[in-house]
């Protein structure tokens, strides 16, 4: 059997609040027919990243409703995350030879991967991203399977491409977040539905903002002195160093300006966090007021979800300058905190944020850099994004909403 992450039911009564009361009986409905239904989600991190993030919450979700959820993760292997982290490279953009020897690691591992789910049996499979999806090569009764790509696939390479979408021809549906990455060799199986956020989850409790200045000030960080922030792994399609540049070009015109850039590095399946976390600290070294969170010590007994929340909290902005991206949960976190949030226009971004309203994008630095000064000049500005931001999350990107996409799928499928 692969790795189990441990998870406990969770009752959508204590959603109610949160959502309409047609989407309530909605859920309650579609629970009713898979009560009792197997569903096994696979993916390769237990932590770290946005997909850890989702299933957390999304399959207590659905254990609360009756269905045998649970969530196991792939082993890690020597060097496997090394090649899957390429491939994501290379799936949202980045030149790539994939070498044969790469391949045959792959399916190496993934073979041995799927020696471990051949006596698991569940109604449905759910397999987030490339790392485990070959697995359906190697298990001969691997149906119905779902595939949920989380990543930005608006101009994949092909190689790559290639590689992954022969095994995605073997899934029942293919989930994506973005009708613009449906591309043709997915075209009859993909089904378009974004993730979301768990307004209950330690990181997303709206805290006094007094709170999370004192929090901060811990830290280091002055509550007195304006703040910005990005929350996100070290991650070049994150563009930490675009932040810094952003930051830089603001500061000129406020020049107490903060940053804290927060990437703490727990991910198995990231390897290259390290080495971009180097990059990041060696730019951002002479300023006293950048402060860095990569390693977890640092927060002594405080859990990584409270800080973040408590970031996203104190910041007067937030920034996202992705140059790809999935879908942003960091993006709808901090518009849940109602948060003006500037990001780059990039693949499921857009469809969280419509520029001017509930958010802006920002094409470069010197544009996010202006928002920034924009925002924090005007604070009612500032608040009237913010506020326009919570509603849009309230409306289309709380958990609630993914459980019952995953449910319509579940009853059409089982
Ligand atoms: N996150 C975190 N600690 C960090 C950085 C990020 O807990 O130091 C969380 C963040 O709050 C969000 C998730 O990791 O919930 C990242 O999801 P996102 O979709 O923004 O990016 P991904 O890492 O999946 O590409």
């Amino acid at each position: 059997m692969l790795p189990i992450v441990e998870t406990r039911p969770q009752e959508l009564e204590q959603y109610r609040s949160f959502i309409s009361g047609e989407l309530f009986e909605e859920i309650k409905n579609l629970a009713e027919g898979c009560r009792g239904r197997r569903v096994f989600h696979v993916n390769s991190a237990p932590r770290g990243g946005g997909v850890a993030e989702i299933l957390k919450s999304l399959v207590p979700l659905m254990k609360g409703l009756g269905l045998e959820a649970e969530w196991y993760t792939i082993p890690p292997h020597n060097g496997f995350f090394e090649i899957t982290k390429k491939m994501h490279n290379a799936l949202q953009g980045k030149e790539y030879e994939f070498p044969f020897a790469a391949r045959k690691k792959y399916m190496l591992h993934v073979a041995r991967t799927a020696e471990l789910m051949r006596e698991m049996k569940p109604d449905v499979w759910v397999i987030h991203d490339p790392q485990p999806a070959g697995v359906a090569m190697f298990l001969p009764q691997f149906y119905p399977s779902i595939s949920r790509i989380h990543i930005d696939l608006t101009s994949p390479n092909h190689e790559v491409w290639e590689f992954v979408s022969s095994f995605l021809a073997s899934y029942d549906k293919v989930i994506v977040s973005s009708p613009e990455f449906v591309k043709k060799e997915i075209k009859d199986s993909a089904v378009v539905f974004q993730p979301a956020i768990d307004p209950l989850s330690a990181k997303n409790q709206l805290l006094p903002l007094e709170s999370a200045n004192e929090t901060l000030r811990s830290f280091g960080i002055n509550p007195d002195k304006p703040l910005i922030a990005q929350i996100s792994r070290f991650d070049p399609w994150k563009n930490p160093l675009g932040v810094i540049e952003a930051y830089q070009l603001a500061k000129k015109k406020i020049p107490d300006l903060q940053l804290a850039l927060v990437g703490f590095i727990v991910a198995q399946d990231d390897p290259e966090a390290e080495r971009i976390y180097r990059r990041v600290r060696k730019k951002a070294e002479k300023d006293p007021d950048i402060f860095l969170f990569a390693d977890i010590t640092k927060l002594g007994s405080l859990a990584i979800d409270v800080f973040v929340g408590t970031v996203q909290t104190a910041a007067d902005v937030i920034l996202q300058k992705s140059v790809r991206e999935g879908f942003g949960m960091t993006v709808a976190e901090a518009m849940w905190k109602e948060k003006p949030v500037v990001a780059g226009e990039v693949g499921g971004i857009k469809l969280q944020i419509e520029d001017g309203k509930n958010g802006f994008f920002a094409s470069n630095s010197k544009e996010a850099a202006s928002r920034i000064v924009e925002l924090i000049e005007n604070p009612d500005l500032a608040k009237k994004i913010g506020e326009a931001a919570k509603t849009t999350v309230r409306e289309k990107f709380l958990i609630p909403r993914l459980l019952r996409d995953y449910l319509r799928l579940f009853k059409e499928l089982v």
